[in-house]
Protein backbone atom coordinates (compact mmCIF):
# COMPACT_ATOMS: atom_id res chain seq x y z
CA UNK A 1 0.00 0.00 0.00
CA UNK A 2 1.13 3.66 -0.93
CA UNK A 3 1.33 6.55 1.63
CA UNK A 4 0.17 8.60 -1.39
CA UNK A 5 -1.12 8.25 -5.44
CA UNK A 6 -1.38 11.63 -7.25
CA UNK A 7 -3.60 10.80 -10.26
CA UNK A 8 -2.26 13.31 -12.91
CA UNK A 9 1.03 14.35 -14.37
CA UNK A 10 0.61 18.44 -14.54
CA UNK A 11 2.81 20.79 -13.00
CA UNK A 12 0.34 19.79 -10.36
CA UNK A 13 0.63 16.71 -10.01
CA UNK A 14 4.63 16.60 -10.58
CA UNK A 15 4.63 19.25 -8.07
CA UNK A 16 3.10 17.23 -5.41
CA UNK A 17 5.64 14.58 -6.46
CA UNK A 18 8.16 16.95 -6.03
CA UNK A 19 6.90 17.64 -2.17
CA UNK A 20 5.96 14.26 -1.28
CA UNK A 21 8.61 12.57 -2.71
CA UNK A 22 11.19 14.60 -1.16
CA UNK A 23 9.27 13.99 2.75
CA UNK A 24 10.00 10.32 1.93
CA UNK A 25 6.46 9.31 0.84
CA UNK A 26 7.07 7.10 -2.14
CA UNK A 27 4.47 8.90 -4.03
CA UNK A 28 3.40 6.86 -7.29
CA UNK A 29 2.47 9.08 -10.07
CA UNK A 30 -0.34 7.48 -12.55
CA UNK A 31 0.19 9.82 -15.52
CA UNK A 32 -2.12 9.51 -18.14
CA UNK A 33 -1.90 9.08 -21.74
CA UNK A 34 -0.18 12.29 -21.96
CA UNK A 35 2.28 12.57 -19.90
CA UNK A 36 3.35 16.05 -18.65
CA UNK A 37 -0.31 17.44 -19.18
CA UNK A 38 -1.80 20.23 -21.19
CA UNK A 39 1.66 21.74 -21.44
CA UNK A 40 3.32 19.47 -23.88
CA UNK A 41 0.82 20.54 -26.56
CA UNK A 42 2.26 24.24 -25.85
CA UNK A 43 5.29 25.75 -27.38
CA UNK A 44 7.03 28.52 -25.51
CA UNK A 45 6.11 29.54 -21.87
CA UNK A 46 7.24 32.68 -21.33
CA UNK A 47 5.55 33.50 -17.78
CA UNK A 48 6.87 30.85 -15.48
CA UNK A 49 8.99 32.49 -12.89
CA UNK A 50 12.74 31.33 -13.43
CA UNK A 51 12.95 31.54 -17.20
CA UNK A 52 13.39 34.77 -18.24
CA UNK A 53 13.96 33.46 -21.82
CA UNK A 54 10.74 31.32 -21.98
CA UNK A 55 10.95 27.43 -21.35
CA UNK A 56 9.46 25.19 -24.03
CA UNK A 57 6.32 23.60 -22.14
CA UNK A 58 7.40 19.59 -23.31
CA UNK A 59 10.81 20.57 -21.62
CA UNK A 60 9.78 22.11 -18.66
CA UNK A 61 7.72 19.46 -18.09
CA UNK A 62 10.30 16.89 -18.12
CA UNK A 63 12.75 19.09 -15.65
CA UNK A 64 9.59 18.76 -13.10
CA UNK A 65 9.06 15.03 -13.88
CA UNK A 66 13.07 14.60 -13.29
CA UNK A 67 13.02 16.59 -10.31
CA UNK A 68 10.40 14.29 -8.39
CA UNK A 69 12.15 11.28 -9.98
CA UNK A 70 15.14 12.14 -8.41
CA UNK A 71 13.69 12.59 -4.82
CA UNK A 72 12.06 8.62 -4.91
CA UNK A 73 8.37 9.14 -7.10
CA UNK A 74 7.40 6.48 -8.79
CA UNK A 75 5.66 6.73 -12.37
CA UNK A 76 3.49 4.48 -14.24
CA UNK A 77 1.78 5.22 -17.57
CA UNK A 78 -2.06 4.09 -17.38
CA UNK A 79 -5.72 5.84 -17.20
CA UNK A 80 -7.51 5.91 -13.52
CA UNK A 81 -10.97 4.29 -15.03
CA UNK A 82 -12.57 4.53 -11.22
CA UNK A 83 -12.00 5.03 -7.75
CA UNK A 84 -13.05 3.70 -4.60
CA UNK A 85 -12.98 6.26 -1.64
CA UNK A 86 -15.92 4.23 0.55
CA UNK A 87 -13.38 1.95 1.52
CA UNK A 88 -9.89 2.07 3.22
CA UNK A 89 -7.37 2.01 2.21
CA UNK A 90 -8.26 4.26 -0.79
CA UNK A 91 -8.81 2.12 -4.31
CA UNK A 92 -7.19 3.61 -7.39
CA UNK A 93 -8.37 1.48 -10.69
CA UNK A 94 -5.28 2.28 -12.81
CA UNK A 95 -6.51 0.40 -16.42
CA UNK A 96 -8.59 -1.98 -14.01
CA UNK A 97 -5.73 -2.77 -12.27
CA UNK A 98 -6.23 -1.83 -8.24
CA UNK A 99 -3.78 0.23 -6.53
CA UNK A 100 -4.69 1.12 -2.88
CA UNK A 101 -3.06 4.29 -1.00
CA UNK A 102 -3.63 5.88 2.27
CA UNK A 103 -4.11 9.24 0.60
CA UNK A 104 -5.02 9.86 -3.06
CA UNK A 105 -3.81 13.72 -4.58
CA UNK A 106 -6.51 14.33 -7.84
CA UNK A 107 -4.27 16.59 -10.45
CA UNK A 108 -6.05 15.26 -13.92
CA UNK A 109 -6.78 18.59 -15.32
CA UNK A 110 -8.91 19.49 -18.18
CA UNK A 111 -9.68 18.93 -21.66
CA UNK A 112 -10.30 20.86 -24.59
CA UNK A 113 -13.77 21.67 -25.38
CA UNK A 114 -16.07 21.44 -28.67
CA UNK A 115 -18.89 23.36 -30.35
CA UNK A 116 -20.80 20.16 -30.56
CA UNK A 117 -21.56 20.15 -33.41
CA UNK A 118 -22.28 16.63 -35.71
CA UNK A 119 -20.10 17.78 -38.21
CA UNK A 120 -17.05 19.14 -36.28
CA UNK A 121 -17.13 15.89 -34.25
CA UNK A 122 -17.21 14.01 -37.43
CA UNK A 123 -14.13 16.41 -38.89
CA UNK A 124 -11.74 15.93 -35.75
CA UNK A 125 -8.52 14.70 -37.59
CA UNK A 126 -10.01 15.74 -40.96
CA UNK A 127 -9.66 19.14 -40.40
CA UNK A 128 -10.64 19.99 -36.94
CA UNK A 129 -8.39 20.34 -34.07
CA UNK A 130 -8.62 21.52 -30.86
CA UNK A 131 -4.42 21.56 -30.41
CA UNK A 132 -3.14 24.33 -32.75
CA UNK A 133 0.80 22.96 -31.56
CA UNK A 134 -0.30 19.23 -32.05
CA UNK A 135 -1.77 20.25 -35.67
CA UNK A 136 -0.65 22.90 -36.71
CA UNK A 137 2.09 21.53 -38.90
CA UNK A 138 -0.32 19.77 -40.77
CA UNK A 139 -1.60 23.28 -42.81
CA UNK A 140 1.18 24.74 -44.26
CA UNK A 141 -0.02 27.50 -46.82
CA UNK A 142 -3.71 26.58 -46.05
CA UNK A 143 -6.48 29.15 -44.75
CA UNK A 144 -7.90 28.47 -41.23
CA UNK A 145 -10.06 29.51 -38.39
CA UNK A 146 -9.60 29.65 -34.88
CA UNK A 147 -12.99 30.13 -32.77
CA UNK A 148 -12.38 31.25 -28.92
CA UNK A 149 -12.30 34.96 -27.60
CA UNK A 150 -9.86 33.90 -24.73
CA UNK A 151 -5.86 33.96 -24.33
CA UNK A 152 -5.83 30.79 -25.66
CA UNK A 153 -7.51 31.66 -28.98
CA UNK A 154 -5.16 34.34 -29.05
CA UNK A 155 -2.10 32.47 -28.59
CA UNK A 156 -3.13 29.53 -31.61
CA UNK A 157 -4.27 32.02 -33.99
CA UNK A 158 -0.43 33.88 -33.19
CA UNK A 159 1.22 30.30 -33.59
CA UNK A 160 -1.02 29.11 -36.62
CA UNK A 161 0.13 31.72 -38.74
CA UNK A 162 3.82 30.43 -38.87
CA UNK A 163 2.09 28.01 -41.28
CA UNK A 164 -1.32 28.77 -42.55
CA UNK A 165 -1.39 31.08 -45.32
CA UNK A 166 -4.12 33.45 -42.83
CA UNK A 167 -6.14 32.77 -40.12
CA UNK A 168 -9.65 33.70 -39.32
CA UNK A 169 -10.19 34.44 -35.65
CA UNK A 170 -13.93 33.89 -35.37
CA UNK A 171 -15.23 35.19 -31.95
CA UNK A 172 -19.15 35.01 -30.53
CA UNK A 173 -18.92 37.99 -29.15
CA UNK A 174 -17.43 42.12 -29.98
CA UNK A 175 -14.96 42.03 -27.03
CA UNK A 176 -12.51 39.49 -25.72
CA UNK A 177 -11.31 37.70 -23.01
CA UNK A 178 -8.17 37.68 -23.94
CA UNK A 179 -5.30 39.57 -22.13
CA UNK A 180 -4.81 43.24 -23.46
CA UNK A 181 -0.89 41.86 -24.40
CA UNK A 182 -2.46 38.91 -26.32
CA UNK A 183 -5.22 40.78 -28.48
CA UNK A 184 -2.40 43.45 -29.44
CA UNK A 185 0.08 40.80 -30.68
CA UNK A 186 -2.94 38.79 -32.52
CA UNK A 187 -3.82 42.17 -34.30
CA UNK A 188 -0.74 43.17 -35.17
CA UNK A 189 -0.29 39.97 -37.08
CA UNK A 190 -0.78 40.60 -40.53
CA UNK A 191 -2.10 37.08 -40.97
CA UNK A 192 -4.52 37.44 -38.63
CA UNK A 193 -8.15 38.35 -39.63
CA UNK A 194 -11.32 38.81 -37.29
CA UNK A 195 -14.78 38.03 -37.38
CA UNK A 196 -16.35 39.28 -34.68
CA UNK A 197 -20.12 38.49 -33.54
CA UNK A 198 -19.48 34.94 -35.44
CA UNK A 199 -20.84 31.57 -34.75
CA UNK A 200 -20.13 28.29 -36.39
CA UNK A 201 -23.36 26.90 -37.77
CA UNK A 202 -21.77 24.28 -39.33
CA UNK A 203 -18.67 22.87 -40.57
CA UNK A 204 -18.04 21.85 -44.42
CA UNK A 205 -16.45 19.08 -45.74
CA UNK A 206 -15.14 18.76 -49.41
CA UNK A 207 -15.18 15.17 -51.47
CA UNK A 208 -12.39 13.73 -49.80
CA UNK A 209 -14.30 14.12 -46.30
CA UNK A 210 -11.67 17.24 -45.75
CA UNK A 211 -12.58 20.46 -43.98
CA UNK A 212 -13.30 22.87 -46.56
CA UNK A 213 -15.15 25.55 -45.01
CA UNK A 214 -17.64 26.80 -42.61
CA UNK A 215 -21.16 28.04 -42.32
CA UNK A 216 -20.98 31.12 -39.98
CA UNK A 217 -24.03 33.44 -38.68
CA UNK A 218 -23.38 37.05 -37.37
CA UNK A 219 -25.72 36.77 -34.40
CA UNK A 220 -26.29 40.61 -34.76
CA UNK A 221 -27.86 40.97 -37.66
CA UNK A 222 -28.58 37.16 -38.11
CA UNK A 223 -26.67 36.70 -41.34
CA UNK A 224 -25.38 33.40 -42.83
CA UNK A 225 -22.27 33.29 -45.08
CA UNK A 226 -19.99 30.81 -45.85
CA UNK A 227 -15.88 31.07 -45.50
CA UNK A 228 -13.43 29.17 -47.18
CA UNK A 229 -10.98 27.29 -45.07
CA UNK A 230 -9.41 24.08 -44.77
CA UNK A 231 -8.38 23.80 -40.73
CA UNK A 232 -10.53 24.54 -37.86
CA UNK A 233 -9.19 25.07 -34.86
CA UNK A 234 -11.02 25.08 -31.43
CA UNK A 235 -10.08 27.13 -28.79
CA UNK A 236 -12.90 27.40 -26.41
CA UNK A 237 -12.16 26.51 -22.79
CA UNK A 238 -12.17 23.34 -20.74
CA UNK A 239 -13.63 20.99 -19.20
CA UNK A 240 -12.30 19.31 -16.00
CA UNK A 241 -11.16 15.79 -16.33
CA UNK A 242 -13.61 14.39 -13.43
CA UNK A 243 -15.78 11.35 -15.12
CA UNK A 244 -13.79 8.81 -12.67
CA UNK A 245 -14.39 10.69 -9.60
CA UNK A 246 -18.24 10.88 -10.31
CA UNK A 247 -20.00 9.46 -7.19
CA UNK A 248 -16.81 9.64 -4.97
CA UNK A 249 -16.06 12.93 -4.58
CA UNK A 250 -17.99 16.15 -4.35
CA UNK A 251 -18.24 17.88 -7.67
CA UNK A 252 -19.57 21.52 -8.61
CA UNK A 253 -22.03 22.26 -10.99
CA UNK A 254 -19.28 22.56 -13.87
CA UNK A 255 -18.01 19.26 -12.75
CA UNK A 256 -14.55 20.58 -10.96
CA UNK A 257 -14.03 19.17 -7.78
CA UNK A 258 -15.20 21.09 -5.03
CA UNK A 259 -12.51 21.83 -2.12
CA UNK A 260 -13.97 21.88 1.88
CA UNK A 261 -11.44 23.11 3.10
CA UNK A 262 -7.65 24.10 1.61
CA UNK A 263 -6.97 21.03 -0.94
CA UNK A 264 -8.91 18.96 1.18
CA UNK A 265 -11.99 16.85 -0.77
CA UNK A 266 -15.28 16.13 0.27
CA UNK A 267 -13.62 12.72 1.80
CA UNK A 268 -10.67 12.46 4.25
CA UNK A 269 -7.39 11.74 3.18
CA UNK A 270 -8.59 12.57 -0.88
CA UNK A 271 -7.11 16.12 -2.12
CA UNK A 272 -7.29 17.96 -5.21
CA UNK A 273 -5.25 20.36 -6.61
CA UNK A 274 -4.90 22.34 -10.28
CA UNK A 275 -7.07 22.95 -13.00
CA UNK A 276 -9.53 19.79 -11.78
CA UNK A 277 -10.11 22.34 -9.36
CA UNK A 278 -9.42 25.95 -10.36
CA UNK A 279 -11.63 27.29 -13.27
CA UNK A 280 -10.33 30.99 -12.45
CA UNK A 281 -6.33 31.23 -12.62
CA UNK A 282 -5.65 27.93 -14.70
CA UNK A 283 -2.18 28.80 -14.97
CA UNK A 284 0.95 26.36 -14.60
CA UNK A 285 2.69 28.40 -12.08
CA UNK A 286 -0.81 27.77 -9.87
CA UNK A 287 -1.56 24.62 -10.46
CA UNK A 288 2.30 23.85 -9.24
CA UNK A 289 1.63 25.90 -6.18
CA UNK A 290 -1.84 23.87 -5.79
CA UNK A 291 0.25 20.64 -6.09
CA UNK A 292 2.67 21.93 -3.29
CA UNK A 293 -0.11 22.88 -1.42
CA UNK A 294 -1.56 19.46 -1.81
CA UNK A 295 0.99 17.59 -0.89
CA UNK A 296 1.51 19.35 2.65
CA UNK A 297 -2.44 19.32 3.26
CA UNK A 298 -1.60 15.27 2.44
CA UNK A 299 1.66 14.97 4.23
CA UNK A 300 -0.31 16.41 7.73
CA UNK A 301 -3.20 13.75 6.89
CA UNK A 302 -1.03 11.07 6.94
CA UNK A 303 0.93 12.72 10.15
CA UNK A 304 -2.50 12.51 11.74
CA UNK A 305 -3.75 9.51 10.39
CA UNK A 306 -0.99 6.71 10.34
P1 LIG B 1 -11.30 31.19 -21.69
O1 LIG B 1 -10.51 32.34 -21.15
O2 LIG B 1 -12.36 30.56 -20.87
O3 LIG B 1 -11.90 31.66 -23.09
C1 LIG B 1 -12.75 30.82 -23.81
C2 LIG B 1 -13.25 31.62 -24.99
O4 LIG B 1 -14.02 30.75 -25.81
C3 LIG B 1 -14.13 32.78 -24.59
O5 LIG B 1 -13.83 33.89 -25.37
C4 LIG B 1 -15.53 32.25 -24.87
O6 LIG B 1 -16.42 33.25 -25.31
C5 LIG B 1 -15.29 31.30 -26.02
N1 LIG B 1 -16.27 30.22 -26.02
C6 LIG B 1 -16.58 29.35 -25.02
N2 LIG B 1 -17.51 28.46 -25.40
C7 LIG B 1 -17.82 28.78 -26.68
C8 LIG B 1 -18.70 28.24 -27.62
N3 LIG B 1 -19.48 27.18 -27.35
N4 LIG B 1 -18.77 28.82 -28.85
C9 LIG B 1 -17.98 29.88 -29.15
N5 LIG B 1 -17.11 30.42 -28.30
C10 LIG B 1 -17.03 29.89 -27.08
O7 LIG B 1 -10.33 29.96 -22.10
P2 LIG B 1 -8.81 29.97 -22.60
O8 LIG B 1 -8.59 30.96 -23.65
O9 LIG B 1 -8.53 28.56 -22.90
O10 LIG B 1 -7.97 30.41 -21.32
C11 LIG B 1 -8.07 29.70 -20.10
C12 LIG B 1 -7.13 30.30 -19.07
O11 LIG B 1 -5.77 30.07 -19.45
C13 LIG B 1 -7.27 31.82 -18.92
O12 LIG B 1 -7.10 32.16 -17.58
C14 LIG B 1 -6.16 32.35 -19.77
O13 LIG B 1 -5.71 33.63 -19.35
C15 LIG B 1 -5.07 31.31 -19.57
N6 LIG B 1 -4.15 31.28 -20.74
C16 LIG B 1 -3.10 32.16 -20.75
C17 LIG B 1 -2.23 32.19 -21.82
C18 LIG B 1 -1.10 33.16 -21.82
O14 LIG B 1 -1.03 33.99 -20.93
N7 LIG B 1 -0.21 33.10 -22.76
C19 LIG B 1 -2.43 31.34 -22.91
C20 LIG B 1 -3.52 30.47 -22.89
C21 LIG B 1 -4.38 30.47 -21.80
P3 LIG B 1 -17.01 34.36 -24.30
O15 LIG B 1 -15.87 35.29 -24.04
O16 LIG B 1 -18.13 34.95 -25.07
O17 LIG B 1 -17.46 33.60 -23.07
Amino acid sequence: MRDVIIIGSGPAGYTAAIYAARSMLRPLVIEGLQPGGQLTTTTEVENFPGFPEGVQGPDLMNKMRDQAGKFGAEFVLGTVDRVNFKTRPLVVYVDGKPEQAKSVIIATGASAKYLGLESEQRLIGRGVSACATCDGFFFKGREIAVVGGGDSAMEEAIFLTRYASGVTLIHRRDQFRASRIMIDRARKNGKISFLLDTVVEEVLSGAEDQVSGLKIKNVKTGEIGELKIEGLFLAIGHTPNTAAFRGEVELDGEGYIALSKNTMTSIAGVFAAGDVVDKRYRQAITAAGMGCMAALDAEKYLLENP
